[in-house]
């Protein structure tokens, strides 16, 4: 395949893909995932959902059980991980430890091509100034920096011109400044070699951070394939507004009342017609209020300055200052404990009693039995940590 050939036709399908394991178990069910030419998507789940074997079967380093997956229009099935055009980097670096840098970024083109030794010198000589990398070339495994051994292993995939890029969880053993500065590299990498890619993580931050699009798997099942802040604002089901988003989204347990003009449960809360008609669709099985923690304000007087917004008395557990916004950990008098994310320093202090307003227009719902999303804020209505609506951006 040429140059020409693959950045026009790289795009990835992975239609229905199954893997059950000898002994019965299913580590991917139905996945199906479709990416662009060029387009890196993110593949995030907790840890043993899938999201290893489903890179395997791609790369060919395992027999999928049922389903096709597709580069540039064909299937890669039946061929050997060598003739997929496929580079993967792992977790662990996977490096030689004997070799140098530089052997070990050529090893791949020596053993799987009949380029001449002179191009693939300079084809190594190329990516280690691409990875700024070049004074490290000579140095062996063991002397490298975690930084520079994932560099050595990112010019290792680099160096082949592979169609399909597949990152396994890259900066796990990095440290958090690190793992930081090399997620933005990445991407800048990504975007310049234009290489359709996988990149896989359990961190949802990381994938919030890095991808255009992002695919949440959960226990082989994929929930939700969307760009990060669809996944944010309009998570499809109860799993993915859990598991999107830091601190989680606020989800209590309610049922419809019998005048289904409010929810009772865990809170009692007065639905508007917005929320009541959605609720209405989840009589029999019960509904799940979800609000994410920067959309409640606090108050220790009754008489907030948002008296429209049902209000709840509670105690502050903790709170936790980050910086910018402070996080209070309530619980409410009715017994649920809720996160609610106050802009800057608060003057709250734990053991405090104070409201907490929980605004209808903030308001998630979800099917309690199904967990499918029956109603999602309204996101031009949403304010930001500051307190400023995209409206006044505008
Ligand atoms: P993740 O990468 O999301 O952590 P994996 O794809 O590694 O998840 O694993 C998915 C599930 O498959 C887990 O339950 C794991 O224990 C199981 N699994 C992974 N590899 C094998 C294997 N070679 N044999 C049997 N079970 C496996």
């Amino acid at each position: 395949m040429t140059d020409s050939d693959r950045s026009t036709d790289s795009h990835l399908e992975v239609r229905t893909l199954d893997k059950t394991y000898p002994g019965g178990l299913t580590a991917v069910e139905e996945l199906s995932l479709s990416l662009a030419s060029g387009e890196l998507l993110v593949l995030v789940g907790p840890s043993g959902c899938g999201k290893s074997t489903t890179l395997r079967c791609i790369a060919g380093l395992e027999e999928p059980t049922d389903g096709d997956i597709r580069i540039g229009g064909r299937s890669v099935l039946g061929r050997r991980p060598e003739e997929r055009e496929i580079a993967m980097v792992f977790q662990n670096y996977a490096l030689y430890p004997h070799k140098t840098a530089r052997q070990n970024i050529g090893f791949g083109l020596r053993m799987t091509t009949d380029l001449s030794e002179e191009t693939i010198e300079t084809r190594v000589e190329d990516v280690a100034d691409t990875l700024g990398i070049t004074e490290l070339l000579d140095k062996k495994p063991g002397s490298l920096s975690g930084g520079q051994q994932q560099r050595v292993a990112l010019g290792r995939a680099i160096v082949r011109d592979p169609s399909v890029f597949l990152l396994d969880e890259p900066l796990s053993n990095l440290d958090a400044t690190l793992r930081g500065r090399m997620r933005t590299e990445i991407q800048q990498l990504q975007r310049d070699l234009d290489v359709t890619t996988i990149y896989v993580t359990h961190d949802q931050v990381e994938a919030m951070t890095i991808g255009d699009r992002i695919a949440v798997l959960r226990d082989g099942q994929l929930q939700q394939v969307d760009t990060p802040m669809s996944c944010y604002h309009e998570p499809a089901n109860r799993f993915v507004a859990s598991f999107i988003g830091e601190p989680s989204m606020n989800l209590l347990d309610c049922r419809l009342g019998p005048t289904e003009t409010a929810l009772t449960g865990t809170v009692d809360y007065p639905l508007d017609d917005r929320l009541a008609a959605a609720a209405s669709e989840a009589r029999e099985r019960g509904v799940v209020l979800g609000f994410r923690p920067e959309s409640p304000t606090l108050s220790t007087a009754t008489d907030g300055d948002d008296a429209a917004a049902p209000s709840f008395t509670g105690q502050v557990d903790v709170v936790e200052p980050i910086g910018e916004r402070s996080f209070v950990y309530v619980t409410l008098a009715s017994g649920p404990q809720v996160t609610v994310a106050t802009p800057g320093r608060t003057p709250v202090r734990q053991g405090a009693s104070v409201d907490v307003r929980i605004p209808p227009a903030g308001v998630h719902l979800f099917d309690a039995a199904t967990g499918q999303a029956l109603v999602h804020p309204d996101r031009d209505d949403q304010p930001d940590v500051a307190g400023i609506t995209t409206e006044e951006l505008d």
